[in-house]
């Protein structure tokens, strides 16, 4: 008996660019009486059927972006003979789909940190219940990952995650219901252990897999204070000190590491904490930017974010951290007009973004938007190959539209073409030439221009793109320049390398 978990993908390119961290989360929650968990990451290679044999265990993890192919896995795998359990936010959201359509004899809700064990004991006991539910573990129940299981020479980037949760809320996102808005932050010592664990086996590049890195701000502090509310302070105080203690020891692991993280714009306007992420070596961070209008911000509830000239500020403050930033922006907003797509490539050149991602308004569930959306739709009336676009992830991946929300002031395919053409402007050869004089030399600047290049090929080509030929193109394309780009993030092992001491 074996007991494989498979983290599934329509779409493969030999090396992936982050390792699904999940996986080997997961596979360290596996008991070990049963041995070794097998690990299927499809973003690499897709799963081999034969290697399922009766009796076996077939963990599957989805969001709402590959659950029709983990769907198809599922199915493969109960017809093989095992016994097939679901987890993920998606089927957390929507257990009973699992259960309908992707042959599970199991569904997990919430974390699979502490009741994943029990799930595989009563498998292979061939008694599994059809409902589990992992609810949110505390931080201190968090399970470490086990780095062992990475094959070689695969992904470019490791993931640790420091901190659970978002106190935001975005109409656009689910993290906050689905992760909660209380942050659970994880002791900087267990943090710390797989990050030197990840440096000992020689990865150098290691992104902070966060909701926020930056979960308590200034202004929270502030009014914790103003309203004398001393316990909440206290609480605050000491989830912001655990922040620096954290940032304070990776500046003692070996200057050459690179960490990446994802981070609220509110972090810009706290000097000591971009200063502690500089020292930190943490030297880039995904931003969510997504408007450059004020009623932009105000349509997604996100108001926190600055508009026009302080937005150019703001975000140019990263960089004056030597923080590099990835600007996620949104297209298809109510508020959002032709002019707007010029004015974010605009935005972007101005405020010396790094890398940016330009992605088109999805109504994804658990968020407030789609809420709203579904309430708009005839299920009956409102369907593509006889699927109701309410449940628009079980469309075949071909037929899928690329724009759901109707506009009021435009067509799917003008904001298709549009979003398009800002990813092709931002990712034109000039201007990422002009940006890779961020980095010095001509090697470095070469190697910039080529992981700009990919980036671009993985994640615009193969999402927006209405002709399949061009997707399969893409995903070529991106198959043959990733393994290159992969060896250039390859760092030596430092097998001795101890932990950094508490500051
Ligand atoms: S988009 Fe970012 S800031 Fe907003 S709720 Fe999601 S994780 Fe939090």
């Amino acid at each position: 008996m074996t007991v494989h978990i498979v983290n599934p993908s329509h779409v493969s390119f030999g090396v992936g660019v982050i390792t699904p961290r999940w996986l080997y989360v997961l596979a360290g929650a596996t008991p070990r009486h049963v041995g070794d968990p097998v690990l299927t990451d499809e973003t690499l290679e897709p799963l081999d059927p034969t290697t399922i044999t009766p009796g076996d265990i077939v963990g599957i993890g989805i969001h709402t972006g590959n659950a029709l192919r983990g769907y198809e896995v599922g199915v493969m795998a109960r017809r093989a003979g095992a016994t097939v359990v679901y987890g993920g936010i998606h089927a957390t959201l929507y257990p009973d789909e699992a259960l309908e359509l992707g042959g599970a004899h199991a569904v997990v809700k919430g974390d699979g940190d502490a009741v994943w064990a029990q799930v595989v004991d009563d498998c292979l006991r061939g008694t599994p219940q059809r409902m589990y539910d992992g609810g949110r573990v505390e931080p201190e129940a968090f399970v470490h990952a086990r780095w062992d299981l990475l094959p070689k020479n695969s992904y470019m980037w490791a993931s640790v995650q420091t901190v659970r949760g978002c106190p935001k809320h975005c109409s656009f996102c689910s993290v906050w219901r689905t992760d909660g808005q209380r942050p659970r932050q994880r002791t900087v010592d267990a943090v710390l252990e797989e990050i030197v664990d990840l440096r000992r086996r020689g990865f150098r590049f290691i992104a902070l897999a966060d909701d926020n890195f930056y979960p308590v701000t200034l202004e929270d502090l502030q009014t914790a204070d103003r309203r004398q509310d001393k316990a909440r302070f206290a609480q605050l105080k000491a989830l912001r000190d655990e922040r620096f203690e954290l940032m304070a020891r990776l500046a003692k692991l070996p200057k050459d590491s690179v960490f990446f993280t994802q981070i609220t714009m509110e972090a810009s306007e706290d000097p000591s904490f971009l200063e502690a992420m500089k020292a930190a070596n943490i030297k880039g961070a995904l931003v969510g930017v997504e408007s450059v209008t004020k009623e932009g911000l105000k349509d997604i509830y996100k108001p926190f974010n600055a508009v026009g000239d302080q937005l150019v500020e703001r975000l140019r403050a990263f960089r004056q951290h030597d923080i590099h930033v990835l600007g996620s922006f949104i297209f298809g907003l109510p508020s959002d007009s032709p002019s707007t797509f010029d004015a974010t490539a605009a935005l972007a050149a101005k405020a010396d973004v790094t890398f940016a991602q330009f992605v088109m308004l999805t109504p994804f569930p658990g968020t407030v938007d789609f809420t709203a959306w579904e309430k708009t739709l005839d299920p009956e009336k409102d369907r593509i190959a006889g699927i109701p676009i309410s449940r628009h992830w079980l469309i075949p991946q071909a037929r899928r539209p690329k724009v759901y929300v109707p506009h009021p002031k435009m067509e799917a395919d003008e904001i298709r073409a549009r979003t398009q053409a800002v990813w092709d402007k931002f990712y034109s050869l000039p201007a990422v030439w002009q940006r890779s004089r961020c980095v010095k030399s001509l090697k470095a600047r070469l190697t910039f221009v080529l992981i700009s290049k990919l980036y671009r090929q993985m994640y615009a080509n193969t999402g927006i793109a209405t002709d399949s030929a061009r997707v399969n193109r893409s995903a070529q394309w991106a198959r043959w320049i990733a393994k290159p780009c992969r060896r250039l993030f390859a760092g030596r092992p430092m097998p001795d390398l101890a932990m950094p001491p508490a500051s």
